[in-house]
């Protein structure tokens, strides 16, 4: 009999633990915490990723934690090390490096946090999911969009991050444009560089020494996003080679797009970043919600084939600008149309 009771109490006793771990997960599934660790926040197009991202997941539920490690390695590791003892749910990560993430995602999964790279591929890592641009498209609709205003001469490379793993998919996508060309003779490689962090200081300096080591005889130059497409124009300025050289760029930037109204800067690349952030909020969402999110592609970052979700840019130069306001990204009176 006292047996039976025991054993009655003890089943209670099971089942109300697991009513209450039920309950606790629930809550976290219903309002996720999210760590999103972005590279680095003083660019423009992350500030908007992150105002996009954080509206979309406080839609679904979720509370957002932004940090910015502002270009440097070491703080981003110690910033999601922080997200991990606040437990979050997820991390959405926008590396600055993208190969020294390992162990610290090794550590977020090990307390069943679930890790999604943002925009950037972040390698050698168990990540369970990506979402970015399609960034050899983007490669390519920058090199077209030079190589159409300037199908021969001397071209210079200017490459992204050398930390950055798109800067590689976006020189890819350069290439494949560019090497039957070069094959053919049209066009000559004079020189090209990869810009540390992305700085458009840094891109303005390599710029004035190509110029000065080619006596100015450069035809065109590939730049991989708008910020050293700004760097570039401002060293064929101080030439007074600016609108004379087609520049490329990618993100849409605000001056970069009065540079393709004012005939500066041949193209950029827009990529919708409400988009970009809307679906990356739902993916985390999801993510710890254990749903399916609809993958479109996948990704081989060393580690594993990684989930992906890849969205389509469009190249844009001076005769479709208006999608820009059309969408809502800028208004009217910014672009000054
Ligand atoms: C992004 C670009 C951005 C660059 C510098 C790249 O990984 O895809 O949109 O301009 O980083 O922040």
């Amino acid at each position: 009999m006292n047996k039976t009771i025991k054993n009655a109490v003890l089943t209670l006793l099971s089942a109300s633990t697991l009513l209450l771990g039920a309950t606790a997960a629930q809550a976290d599934a219903k309002n996720p915490k999210i760590g999103f660790s972005i590279d680095d926040l003083r660019v423009e197009r992350w500030a908007r990723d992150r105002d996009f991202f954080t509206a979309a997941a406080e839609k679904l539920g979720a509370k957002v934690f932004v940090q910015s490690a502002n270009a440097s390695e070491q703080r981003q590791i110690s910033q999601i090390e922080n997200l991990i003892s606040r437990g979050v749910d997820v991390i959405v990560i926008v590396p600055f490096n993208a190969t020294v993430l390992t162990n610290t995602i090794k550590e977020a999964k090990k307390a069943g946090i679930k890790v999604v790279s943002y925009d950037r591929l972040i390698l050698n890592a168990d990540i369970d999911a990506y979402i970015s641009f399609d960034n050899e498209k983007v490669g390519e609709m920058q090199a077209a969009g030079v190589v159409k205003v300037q199908p021969r001469g001397n071209y210079y490379l200017l490459g992204g991050s050398p930390t950055d793993n798109n800067a590689k998919m976006l020189r890819e996508g350069q290439m494949k444009v560019l090497k039957p060309l070069v094959d053919k003779g049209a066009i000559k490689i004079v020189g090209q560089q990869w810009v540390k962090d992305w700085s458009p200081t840094e891109a303005l300096s390599i710029v004035e020494n190509a110029l000065t080591a080619n006596d100015n005889k450069i035809d065109a130059i590939v730049a991989s996003n708008d910020g050293t497409a700004g760097g570039a124009i401002q060293a064929l300025a101080a030439q007074k080679l600016d609108g004379k050289v087609p520049v490329s760029g990618q993100d849409a930037d605000l001056a970069a797009v009065k540079r393709v109204i004012a005939g500066t800067q041949a193209l950029t690349v827009y990529k919708p970043l409400k988009l970009i952030a809307t679906q990356a909020a739902k993916l985390a969402v999801q993510l710890v919600r254990n749903e399916k999110p609809a993958y479109n592609s996948h990704y081989d970052n060393g580690a594993k084939q990684v989930n992906t979700v890849l969205l389509k840019p469009t190249a844009l130069t001076r005769s479709n600008v208006d999608i820009l306001v059309k969408d809502g990204f800028y208004t009217k009176a910014q672009i000054g149309e």
